[in-house]
């Protein structure tokens, strides 16, 4: 059983503000040696709640920041799939997404 803590009116594992305030300082994702800028909880072209002012439910992102790399709700700035399973990222990417 992993640790909780409070966080913006729910909880979650101990570490995640941390991981989503690190998260908002990767503003691009590397496409083939191409940098592409990341899409923010809200401008999704699908309806994820955000304009609704609630949380992102999978990494707890507000209206207007980055999401943690690897949530569900992230689309891919590329292809518009979902983000880290549409295959688009470079393998070798070194903007430290995956080393979150
Ligand atoms: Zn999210
Ligand atoms: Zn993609």
């Amino acid at each position: 059983m992993r640790e909780m803590v409070p966080f913006r009116g729910t909880t979650v594992v101990k570490g995640w503000p941390e991981r989503l305030a690190a998260a908002q300082h990767i503003a691009t994702y590397a496409f083939r040696g191409q940098q592409l800028p990341r899409i923010r909880y809200g401008d999704e072209t699908h309806d994820w709640g955000a304009q609704r002012g609630l949380l992102c439910h999978d990494c707890m992102a507000v209206a207007g920041e980055f999401h943690v790399p690897g949530c569900d709700v992230e689309r891919c700035p590329k292809c518009e799939g979902q983000a880290m399973c549409c295959g688009c990222l470079d393998d070798d990417d070194e903007s430290g997404a995956y080393l979150i």
